[in-house]
């Protein structure tokens, strides 16, 4: 898919952030809003859940990557919507 290392182990640091600052909330059914983090980023992204699939509006997003967004709403979707405890596999 093309990711360096250092993206990926910086993009999961930021999917563990998302998750521990609850920047991931549910606007309506399919579709989630994450908050920007200060330092980060300035953008509040709209992830949408389209057949199965999430989309984000960031620029990796739209270019069908699997952005950190999306991990973090996947996350938020086990966690809150499954109401079960998901441990965090993100080191
Ligand atoms: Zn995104």
């Amino acid at each position: 898919m093309g990711y360096e290392m250092g993206t990926k182990a910086f993009m999961n640091q930021k999917v563990k952030k998302l998750i521990e600052l609850n920047k991931i909330s549910r606007v309506t059914d399919g579709i989630y809003q994450c908050l920007p983090i200060p330092g980060y980023n300035i953008s509040t992204y709209t992830i949408k859940e389209y057949f199965g699939k999430l989309l984000c509006n960031c620029q990796a997003g739209r270019k069908g990557r699997e952005c950190s967004h999306i991990q973090a709403v996947r996350i938020y979707q086990e966690r809150v919507e499954h109401s079960r405890e998901v441990q965090l596999h993100i080191a």
